[in-house]
């Protein structure tokens, strides 16, 4: 049996509520690390001892043995042969057409048309999806989207770990990055990416500034992967790779070597942001920047599986994806049309903070200007320097401490600091303020001329 939480029993009971009151397709939303193949493994159970069949899919090996393990541990031997688990790879020779019930595990790729047909060939079973980054294109095609608790809940309740987000530089201006298929080519960052001084920045933070913690350092693709691997060895950081082209017991091997700290690093394209647990590992660094929240927090919840060895995870963001989605905690946006997501910029990154002190990322609408991390306190922003508009002789703002002092005239001194060029009344106080605008010379002729001709 296995232990669950409140919320999961909760999230089990909305779940089977929202197929009693008529919907076929449901969607549940959980945090990474929040225990989606718990729920769905118990949702399994029940149908199980209901002799119901029911089919699991994914769509990778790591989850494929991930859910048959759970699966297995957690039913009946007797009831066994009413789970299968399958790949969506493979779902064309999987008999859908008897199921009762379908599971989509990681239900965020679900408009893809494999996913769709599979929907499509049996239109009496119940399906239920569950994923951490719910799209408008996958949420879209079920009938009831559930919400279990966010990341903030998890981490206040101890299931998931505290967390410090730092962005000590960013080395990469996402603004001149190319972008194919919706995300920044990653041939681009590969390139960009993969040089000496950037190796140079991994070993520090892994050797000097942190020299007791355990990093996973995420990279774009596999040629990345293997260049910042080579790069950092070479500097001296103990560290192995993590590709989806290595074989599953290789890579199992490599993250159990992290965990017992033989290795200080490992460096991972995206085989080991959906579905590995490495719970005790410390930190991660962000090398790939993205515009996708779901590889984002995806990566970024690869450490925040508590663990009593540490009191807080690290964050390291070294590409800016803080900038674009946000802190990992902060709420998603709405699911919106894509045609709507274009022009819309996360409202979260607008809240960001980057402190100068320490680096830490923090959110200003919560802390203000103090950082949380360190208690320095931002200087307020400059205002703006367009002290002067000039119509004519309109009003006119000069701000002192703007001013050259030599060049102040006293006779600006008014209240509030608002002057009039209709008050520059002589040549000489013209002259005086056109040297300091560098206006050019005819400027004062044409003041003098207009007021000439009233
Ligand atoms: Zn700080």
């Amino acid at each position: 049996m296995l232990n669950l939480r409140d919320y999961q029993i909760e999230a089990i009971e909305s779940i089977r509520n929202a197929y009693r009151t008529g919907n076929r397709k449901v969607m549940y939303v959980l945090p990474t690390g929040g225990g989606k193949t718990v729920v769905f493994s118990e949702i399994c159970r029940l149908a199980s001892l209901k002799k119901k069949k029911t089919v699991i899919f994914v769509h990778r090996k790591e989850l494929y043995y991930q859910a048959s393990a759970a699966i297995y541990n957690h039913i009946d031997r007797e009831n066994l042969l009413y789970v299968k688990v399958a790949m969506i790879q493979n779902s064309k020779k999987i008999n859908v057409e008897d199921a009762e019930f379908v599971i989509f595990d990681e239900a965020h790729h679900v408009s893809a048309s494999s996913y769709l047909s599979v929907i499509r060939r049996n239109p009496n079973m119940k399906i239920l999806g569950v994923t951490a980054t719910p799209s408008y294109e996958s949420a879209r095609v079920f009938d009831r989207v559930i919400y279990g608790p966010d990341i903030t809940t998890l981490i206040n309740r101890g299931y998931l770990s505290k967390f410090v987000y730092l962005c000590p530089k960013t080395i990469v201006d996402t603004a001149k990055l190319a972008v194919t298929k919706n995300d920044f080519d990653v041939g681009q960052i590969q390139k960009l990416l993969s040089n000496k001084s950037v190796y140079g920045d991994l070993a520090k933070i892994i050797k000097e500034d942190y020299p007791e913690k355990t990093f996973i350092v995420f990279c774009s693709n596999i040629q990345h992967t293997k260049n910042t691997l080579d790069g950092i060895k070479e500097m001296g950081v103990k560290a192995e790779m993590v590709t989806g082209d290595l074989d599953i017991r290789v890579r199992k091997e490599s993250l159990e070597k992290l965990a017992r700290r033989e290795i200080r690093c490992v460096v991972a394209c995206d085989a080991i942001s959906e579905g590995v647990d490495v719970p005790n590992v410390d930190a991660c660094i962000l090398m790939r920047p993205t515009k996708s929240r779901t590889l984002y927090i995806q990566q970024v919840g690869r450490v925040l599986r508590p663990h009593p060895s540490k009191q807080f995870s690290y964050v390291i963001d070294l590409v800016g994806n803080v900038m674009i989605h946000g802190l990992p905690d902060m709420p998603p946006p709405p699911l919106k049309p894509p045609r709507q997501k274009k022009t819309e910029s996360n409202s979260n990154s607008q809240k960001v903070e980057i402190c100068k002190n320490c680096y830490g990322c923090y959110d200003s609408s919560i802390h203000g200007k103090l950082c949380p991390h360190c208690n320095y306190e931002a200087p307020l922003k400059p205002k703006k320097k367009k002290i002067f508009s000039i119509k004519n002789d309109e009003i006119i703002e000069v701000q002192r401490d703007f001013v050259k002092p030599e060049l102040w005239n006293p006779t600006w001194d008014i209240p509030g600091w608002r002057y009039a060029i209709k008050d520059l009344d002589t040549v000489e106080k013209l002259n005086e303020f056109a040297k300091y605008k560098k206006y050019k010379k005819g400027w004062v002729h044409k003041i003098m001329e207009s007021r000439k001709r009233r």
